[in-house]
């Protein structure tokens, strides 16, 4: 991979843009593919900003902008949460003085997510909530694999998901801090497949049972092999799609969803 195009002429000024490097402009791709579905229009009351701020907040603890990730032209986000760029501007703002992104200058600019923002925690751990989360989660995620297994996807769409699979191992080996990126990276590949279902509703229903099922995550501890084993699940999931076996997909992401919800409960219940 070449990290060091720099068209500084060799010096050591321009820090910041080695940064910027290739993968961010592949990941973009994907993931603007897989967020290709439409959201229905949602109403424009007096919450505006803070509307704003929880879409970018909720894209970016799904992995539509993973860490690292430059966010889209301002004209094209503002577009895709319906609203005016002078709003996006400031949820941007107010994002940056929390740290989650960073706004850098010149020829590799833009605005970078930072760090993943913390789901909120102040819902506290409601049993309720777990079984709906858990349950509506397993029927979502199962239906979706069977219907993206019956259907006939483009090479692009292959891609698409190929790629959101491989990416879940990408933190495997990696730091502490960076194996906490799986969260994320696991919600785009669960994301991907939902999207993929080309049912904007389906899609829209698994991202906001996704949320919830996040931050129910959080609030356990994070287990490494539960990383390995779920990529691996993951593998198998993919290989069902794509031999149009809908059965064994739905089984798998089953099997898949179960594993979560047997952590959660495990984790959670009776507390
Ligand atoms: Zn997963």
């Amino acid at each position: 991979m070449d990290r060091n195009a720099d068209d500084s002429g060799g010096g050591v000024g321009g820090k910041a843009d080695v940064t910027a490097d290739a993968g961010a402009t592949e990941e973009a791709d994907v993931t603007e593919a897989a967020a290709g579905s439409q959201r229905p229009a949602r109403l424009r009351g007096g919450n505006v900003f803070e509307h704003t701020i929880a879409e970018l907040l909720r894209a970016i603890r799904l992995g539509q902008y993973l860490v690292g990730d430059k966010l889209p032209p301002e004209r094209e986000l503002a577009a895709r949460i319906n609203v005016s760029r002078a709003t996006l501007r400031q949820a941007l703002s107010e994002l940056q003085t929390a740290g989650v992104v960073s706004v850098r200058r010149g020829r590799y600019g833009g605005t970078f997510v930072t760090r993943l923002p913390a789901a909120d925690r102040e819902a506290g751990i409601d049993l309720g909530e777990l079984d709906d989360a858990v349950r509506f989660r397993l029927i979502l995620d199962t239906a979706a694999a069977r219907v993206v297994a019956a259907r006939e996807l483009s090479a692009e769409e292959r891609e698409t998901l190929t790629a959101a699979e491989q990416g879940c191992w990408m933190p495997l080996g990696s730091s502490a801090e960076d194996i906490e990126q799986f969260r994320a990276l696991d919600a785009r590949f669960h994301l991907t497949i939902a999207e993929l279902t080309g049912i904007p509703s389906l899609a829209e229903a698994a991202a906001t049972t996704r949320d919830r099922i996040n931050a129910l995550l959080d609030q356990i501890p994070f287990i490494h092999t539960n990383v390995e084993h779920s990529c691996m699940q993951h593998a198998r999931i993919v290989e069902a799609i794509f031999d149009h076996d809908a059965e064994a997909a739905a089984t798998l992401a089953a099997q898949h969803a179960e594993g979560t919800e047997q952590l959660l409960r495990g984790f959670l219940d009776g507390k």
